[in-house]
């Protein structure tokens, strides 16, 4: 192959996977874990390779049942030296919950779309950004780590297409506020790889060197196809959630975030390292699915893993 044609083939070396499935995935599922088998499934995520997890979020419990043990969840975790809790917080009073435990980094959420913010917290998209923004200097100030993420970046439920401007310059603030990682979230799953090429690639140039992550859900079957556009667009994170657990809370029958199984899968078997062992994740999916008692939306849980060698003993 010539040098050119090679480099159109380029693919990072490593990728960093966030595992969302503790929060993202538990937050939007009807089945509530115990504080005891949301420990075990963070445990087992930790077994299976994860080294960066969202484990909680510090939102009202009356509004949010799923995640009222936050503060208990963060007490019993395992204390690993590698190993980094995020917590996702959307307001200061939030924060200043957070940072009373040993949480390592606060996630905090900005919205592409002001009908979206309104709709959600009462805010435009500006002033979501302004809230992020002081979260991660909260964060800073207690010596922890602080990272923001652009919800609706490829689509809003209200006004529909968003501009890529927009999310470019929200993003810039982001990243100028301190934020150790910008992230961009299709929070209703809307986005096409196209799409996902061009924004990752302009963020990814916009916010340098603070890294890209993104945030997908399967929602219409591209979150896939997407993981990969970004991925060689320039984003060196990806959440992904066990399962794919979590739905859509704008498509009550769509499915939720992108599987880690199904990302793990494709990434490290195109040379991409992900750090975590295939056959680990899955046998922490099949203990889901036992426990939530029903099949759950990822893939390659359900196919296996090929070719059969790989799999571990
Ligand atoms: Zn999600």
């Amino acid at each position: 192959m010539t040098e050119q044609a090679l480099s159109r083939v380029a693919l990072p070396a490593h990728i960093e996977i966030v595992e969302v499935g503790p929060r993202d995935g538990l937050q939007n599922e009807t089945f509530i874990m115990s504080t005891a088998q949301k420990v075990d499934m963070i445990s087992r995520a930790i077994a299976a390779g994860a080294r960066r997890l969202e484990v909680a979020s510090f939102v009202r419990a009356d509004r949010v049942p799923q995640m009222a043990d936050a503060e208990a969840v963060i007490a019993s975790l395992p204390n690993l030296p590698d190993t980094i809790y995020i917590g996702l917080v959307l307001n200061e009073k939030g924060a200043l919950r957070a940072l009373e435990t040993p949480i390592h980094e606060l996630g905090a959420v900005a919205v592409a779309s002001d009908s979206f913010a309104m709709k959600n917290q009462g805010q435009t998209a500006d002033q979501s950004l302004d809230i992020a923004c002081r979260i991660v200097s909260l964060a800073q100030q207690a010596k922890r780590r602080g990272q923001i993420t652009i919800s609706a970046a490829f689509g809003c439920p209200f006004e529909g297409e968003v501009s890529p401007e927009k999310v470019i310059s929200m993003a810039k603030r982001a990243a100028a506020s301190g934020a150790r990682e910008v992230a961009l979230a299709d929070t209703i799953g809307v986005a096409v790889p196209a799409q996902v090429s061009r924004l990752v690639a302009q963020v990814a140039e916009a916010i340098a060197p603070v890294p890209v992550r993104i945030h997908l859900h399967n929602t219409r079957n591209t979150a896939v196809a997407n993981v990969w556009a970004a991925v060689q667009a320039g984003a060196t994170v990806v959440d992904a959630s066990l399962g794919g657990l979590g739905g859509c809370p704008f498509a009550p029958r769509a499915t939720g975030n992108v599987a880690t199984e199904d990302v793990v899968y494709m990434l490290e078997r195109s040379g991409v390292a992900t750090g975590m062992d295939l056959a680990r994740v899955i046998e922490t999916v099949d203990w889901i699915k036992r426990l939530m008692n029903r099949e759950l939306p990822g893939m390659v849980s359900r196919a296996g893993i090929f070719p059969p060698a790989t799999l571990k003993s």
